[in-house]
């Protein structure tokens, strides 16, 4: 993707698709649950990288502090100020709203914070509906908060009812319309929410036999030392207190319907991280590369991952294939996701930068490149012109996700039709638009097998076009709420 940036100098993003968000919760009276919150958002830093939060409670009264930035940014002091028996954390990439910090989580409206992964349909509707109530939005310097965090704080408190699990059962049966996973400090208790469909995970965790934490991922339990317990059921609320834990279900859960997100599974979990299989997330793309390797059989002389997305695909494809595994390509990890390229000569020194190949591995060879996707095929090109640049004589791509062919509207910033290389184009097509010999992307059916999921248990969306959640419009625009009055 090419954009003119503010100096008027070309603008080169090597993009991957973007998830908007870890959560983080934890309670555990008498210990260092600040501390523990910003270890567990640590491990959730690939979820997002814009903004950091924590939210502490004591005796129901609640303290905050957000920095733009990653969780580093958070120093020890800021850590030492925020005392608590319970906290949430965030760590944001912006799906709804600007790269603020009135955006920056966790949401605080009254006595409420939520920590939130996912993306509401119907914000607009909603921001109007509230506003008949007396409900606005926050402003600061840098404008008014668009984030649907605030959003459901607000919907929350809005609702009558007799505590906290009522009013969240409420609002989520006549407000909150979208894919939301949600860490909620509310009358001294802990609370986990997953919308009726789970789009998104959210795994429970238990500490020292006194204290539990909930997490976007087992990879942050497993940092803060606590025992994974289970992965959160679609529509299910939890309650953790002085009492223990206990379960309630959103009203509007349906009972054989799910609709775990596939894409994220494919490619945003830490490989390290639990699925609700048990499996880990690296088994599976293992397994997504060694169908990819037996469906479609093909002579070549190395297998190559496109690091790090494509790293457990590739092992896969070359234990299946037992076609040699090499490395490619050197990553240079202290690049962001953007970086200024001076002219359009220089264009290659954006994948160069971040990716260099080795001539050596390449030069003479048929190669097979593995990655976990090829959504806009921006940096696919770029790579294939580079390899048959420096002799490469075969290049092959093979993606472990089927083809992407619609725009997410739940909280992955895929981008729009436009913008997906394979909205209208057959894998020969997309092979002839990257410059490449073939590429292959496992069949939707195969993935889902892979994983564990069927069509009534995963979001395909993205894939099919048929999403699981009716959509009010299909305009994808990030900033509405930024209008919306
Ligand atoms: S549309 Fe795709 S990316 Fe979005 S939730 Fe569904 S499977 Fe995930």
């Amino acid at each position: 993707m090419l954009q003119r940036t503010l100096t008027g100098l070309p603008k080169i993003t090597l993009q991957k698709p973007q998830h908007e968000c870890g959560i983080f919760g934890v309670y555990f009276p008498g210990e260092d649950v600040s501390r523990l919150t910003f270890y567990g958002l640590y491990a959730l830093q690939h979820r997002g990288q814009e903004s950091v939060g924590i939210a502490v409670s004591k005796n129901a009264k609640i303290k905050a502090h957000k920095k733009m930035g990653f969780v580093r940014e958070f120093f020890d002091q800021d850590i030492t100020r925020l005392k608590g028996d319970i906290a949430v954390g965030h760590t944001r990439y912006s799906n709804t709203g600007g790269s603020s910090l009135i955006n920056a989580q966790p949401a605080i409206y009254g006595n409420i914070a939520i920590a939130e992964n996912g993306n509401l349909v119907n914000p607009e509707a909603l921001r109007r509906k509230l506003a008949k109530f007396g409900y606005h939005p926050s402003y600061d310097k840098n404008g008014k908060c668009s984030s649907d965090g605030e959003l459901i704080a607000q919907a929350i408190h809005s609702q009558k009812g007799d505590g906290i699990v009522e009013k969240i059962k409420n609002a989520a049966a006549r407000d909150l319309k979208g894919a939301y996973s949600l860490t909620i400090l509310a009358d001294n208790a802990l609370i986990g929410v997953k919308d009726p469909l789970g789009f998104w995970p959210l795994c429970l965790g238990k500490l020292n036999n006194k204290g539990y934490a909930l997490a976007s991922e087992s990879c942050a339990l497993d940092v803060i030392g606590a025992k994974y317990l289970r992965e959160l059921e679609p529509g299910e609320v939890l309650t953790i207190d002085k009492n223990g834990t206990r379960s309630h279900f959103l009203p509007n859960t349906p009972k054989r319907q799910s609709a775990r997100c596939s894409f994220d599974i494919n490619y945003f979990l830490r490989p390290d991280s639990l699925l609700a299989t048990g499996a880990r997330a690296y088994e599976v793309r293992e397994k997504l590369g060694q169908v990819l390797a037996r469906k479609n059989r093909l002579d070549a002389d190395v297998v190559i991952e496109i690091p790090n997305s494509g790293q457990f695909g590739a092992i896969g494809y070359a234990q299946a294939s037992g076609i040699p595994l090499k490395v490619g390509f050197i990553k240079n990890s202290y690049i962001g996701r953007t970086f200024i390229s001076p002219d359009q000569r220089i264009r290659q020194l954006g994948v160069k930068l971040k990716l260099n190949p080795i001539p050596r591995v390449i030069a003479g060879k048929k190669i097979i490149l593995v990655d976990d996707s090829i959504v806009r095929g921006t940096s696919s090109r770029q790579i294939t012109e580079q390899l048959f640049k420096i002799g490469a004589k075969e290049v092959h791509w093979r993606s472990t996700f089927p083809q992407v062919t619609n725009p997410c509207f739940f909280g992955i910033d895929i981008g729009t039709n436009d913008e997906l290389i394979s909205a209208s184009k057959t894998p020969r097509q997309v092979a002839k638009e990257l410059g490449a010999t073939s590429v292959v992307f496992n069949t939707l059916e195969d993935f889902l097998e892979a994983v564990g999921l069927n069509p009534k248990t995963a979001c395909t969306g993205c894939i099919t076009g048929v999403y699981p959640i009716n959509l009010p419009h299909r305009e994808r625009n990030k900033f509405a709420l930024e209008v919306a009055e």
